[in-house]
């Protein structure tokens, strides 16, 4: 044995996963979008009493979004970014959004995008150390910030600090997903056969200028229907991966066990396996 790879769902090298911020009401057409070519998105929604451009309402959240298996997360109640604020002012921010979208919408809320300059840019004696201590401490399991557009398609290595692809109006977004849409994962060095993972983030009100809205419809078309790419919100990334790093080995590498309640798929030496839930398996 060399080097095992992490395989998402159903063997599949390659995921995709979209972040949209403020739950603005174009969010309605953008979900209805995303639906029909088969993503999934994660929106990142505001407290009600930040009046934040013609939000969508409750109900369109819950028919639109939910109900088409896209994930609500949380982006602040007053969309306040932790790096300029005072921990205790951060720790508000965040845990009242929380608790009002768990109320409104009935479920678990982990993940979350910062909000306005996040952890771009520091004031009030803050710092990422002391913002990522309170939102493990409030149990946000991950959190996007942005600032760093890249084609390296990795999963992330810190959760508090998940950099995204790229925004949907990158100059060279079309090149970035023509690259991971015809990458051969089966066969190179190691960084070629590592999991991919295309991770496109904006605002869906972005769209509202001269040809926009087809510029957001090129990009799903691009990207959809493609065999290989599991199409997955931000948690249900966050919880595989969680998932994949929990398996359990013996000292020589021929047992794995899956002490997890998810099948996990892994690639050995170009063979793949799966491993279900309780399940031990021999390589
Ligand atoms: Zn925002």
């Amino acid at each position: 044995m060399r080097y095992s790879f992490l395989r998402f769902p159903d063997g599949k090298p390659k995921a995709l996963t979209l972040s949209y911020d403020d739950g603005c009401k174009q969010d309605a057409k953008f979900a209805q979008l995303v639906t029909k070519y088969g993503l999934k998105c994660t929106f990142n929604l505001n407290g009600d009493r930040f009046k934040n451009r013609d939000g969508l309402t409750t109900e369109e959240i819950k028919e639109l979004i939910l109900a088409n298996g896209h994930e609500v997360a949380v982006h602040g109640y007053y969309h306040r970014g932790e790096g300029y604020i005072r921990p205790i002012e951060g720790i508000v921010d965040v845990l009242e959004c929380r608790k009002e979208l768990e109320k409104k919408y009935d479920r678990i809320i982990r993940g979350m995008a910062y909000p306005d300059c996040g952890i771009t840019a520091w004031a009030s004696n803050t710092s990422y150390e002391r913002v990522k201590s309170y939102l493990v401490d409030l149990d946000i399991a991950y959190s996007r910030t942005l600032g760093g557009d890249n084609d390296y398609f990795a999963l992330p290595t810190d959760w508090h600090k998940w950099v995204p692809t790229a925004h949907h109006n990158n100059p060279k977004i079309m090149e970035y997903i023509d690259k991971f849409v015809s990458m051969d994962t089966s066969r190179g060095y190691i960084s070629t056969r590592s999991p991919k993972l295309f991770y496109l983030w904006g605002h869906s009100y972005e769209f509202d200028c001269d040809g926009g809205w087809e510029h957001a419809e090129e990009i799903c078309k691009r990207l959809s229907h493609k065999d290989d790419i599991w199409y997955a919100t931000n948690i249900e990334i966050y919880d595989y991966v969680q998932a994949y790093n929990s398996l359990v080995y013996n000292a020589e590498f021929t047992k794995i066990y899956n002490p997890t309640l998810f099948t996990i798929w892994l690639e050995i030496d170009g063979k793949m396996y799966s491993i279900k839930s309780g399940e031990t398996i021999n390589i």
